[in-house]
């Protein structure tokens, strides 16, 4: 068991003073290296799992209680096990852990009391998917021996942050951090929810810098776009009645329809054909080692989120045009659902350093605070780490 799991096992027994049947699952926090805002539209992404990851301690109690407790913001919650299926949100982080035990209810499956201990090396709020490495691993911990299906385990996850959470996301999030691999990234189908790993070439690196913002208009923009989206498939349908989501319509198609369609929506939606092409044509450089067109593929994924979907912020385009002009630098972009958070950048392998503390002192200048700069290496998805004893 990692260091970091038996210390948390640890302070398990310091908080709930049980010793009995104590194990501990971990679900990692994922970087979208291309497909941004596709997968709510059935479309294609690209994720790669972290080795940042929120791990939960699990152990059960008689006090008939699911008490749940976390280390990263120091607050606890409870409640009688039987009235766990009842509860409304509350609009806070305990909303990702009793979101996943209400669909785990609602789905038919077990809910025992039992007294979980929360941590998460996955920087909350960072555009890295906190919340799904939460939902995730704390599925896991709720449903210890129960065993389901990965799939639906995803699922459970993402209904949690849907319904409980109120955050329309797609799938994605969830999904990789379930099924990550080391070494990978994961092509995803959000229309067929099958996936394939996707080997990186050997010759780069990845790292994602924190714009260490997260401007208010982002929850509200990303319930914009999901209904602009919608309605560019209304307009569609009347000349190809059988669409059912832009994953359906190819770049040049919609193009055609540009004078039936009001200019923001067609913007929307050209990003999400454009961008669905863009994977494609980024798994294919990957898999002939094609590094150059990788980063340019990068490059106008950003362009196209900037200019045409319109949910990037100027401390995203600031980060992508000072990452551009680094030494060895491929290509970089803004990942994640936007206005703040994280930008993705690739890189020659071997210039990591040189980056991170290039892109620091960029950004120190520009905006006076320090950007946080993870390495991103493609981790395994969730799943048990140990038993304690
Ligand atoms: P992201 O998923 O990109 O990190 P979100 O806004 O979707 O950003 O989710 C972040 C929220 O998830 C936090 O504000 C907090 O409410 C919750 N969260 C995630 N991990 C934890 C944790 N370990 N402990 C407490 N809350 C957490
Ligand atoms: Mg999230």
């Amino acid at each position: 068991m990692a260091v970091q799991a038996a210390r948390l096992v640890e302070r398990h027994k310091e908080v709930y003073g049980s010793t009995d049947g104590i194990r501990v699952f971990r679900a990692p926090g994922r970087v979208n290296l291309i497909g941004e805002h596709t997968d709510y539209n059935s479309g294609l992404v690209l994720p790669i799992a972290l080795e940042y990851a929120c791990f939960v301690v699990s152990a059960p109690n008689d006090a008939g209680r699911l008490r749940i407790r976390s280390e990263n913001n120091q607050e606890s919650r409870a409640w009688p096990i039987a009235d766990v299926p009842r509860q409304k949100p509350s609009r806070d982080w305990s909303d990702y852990v009793l979101g996943v035990a209400v669909e785990i209810h609602r789905m038919g499956h077990p809910l025992q009391p039992v007294d979980l201990l929360i941590q998460s090396d996955v920087p909350l709020g960072a555009g890295l998917s906190s919340s799904a490495a939460l939902e995730v691993s704390a599925a896991l911990a709720l449903l210890r021996d129960h065993s389901i299906p990965p799939l639906e385990l995803a699922r459970i996850a993402r209904r949690a942050e849907n319904n409980f959470a109120g955050m329309p996301c797609g799938v994605m999030d969830q999904y990789v951090s379930v099924f990550g691999q080391e070494n990978a990234a994961i092509l995803i189908d959000c229309m067929t929810l099958e996936h394939r790993p996707v080997r990186l070439p050997d010759g780069i690196e990845i790292a994602a810098v924190n714009s260490m913002v997260k401007h208010e208009l982002g929850q509200s923009a990303y319930r914009d776009r999901v209904r602009e989206c919608g309605d560019a498939v209304e307009k569609i349908q009347r000349r190809y009645p059988n669409v059912r989501s832009l994953r359906e319509i190819a770049s040049r198609e919609l193009d055609a329809l540009e004078p039936t369609i009001p200019d923001a929506v067609f913007r929307r939606a050209r990003h999400v054909t454009s961008e669905n092409e863009r994977v494609e044509a980024f798994v294919a450089a990957c898999e002939r080692g094609d590094i150059e067109e990788m980063g340019k593929l990068l490059v106008s994924s950003h362009r196209s989120l900037q200019h045409d979907y319109e949910v990037s912020c100027p401390e995203l385009d600031f980060l992508v045009d000072a990452a551009l002009a680094i030494p060895g630098v491929l290509g970089a972009r803004m990942t994640g659902g936007g206005f703040g958070g994280c930008i993705v950048s690739l890189m020659e392998r071997g210039r990591y350093d040189e980056f991170a503390e290039s892109i620091s002192r960029a950004y120190r200048q520009q905006y006076g605070r320090e950007p946080e700069v993870y390495r991103c290496k493609p981790s395994k998805g969730a799943g048990e780490v140990g038993k304690g004893s």
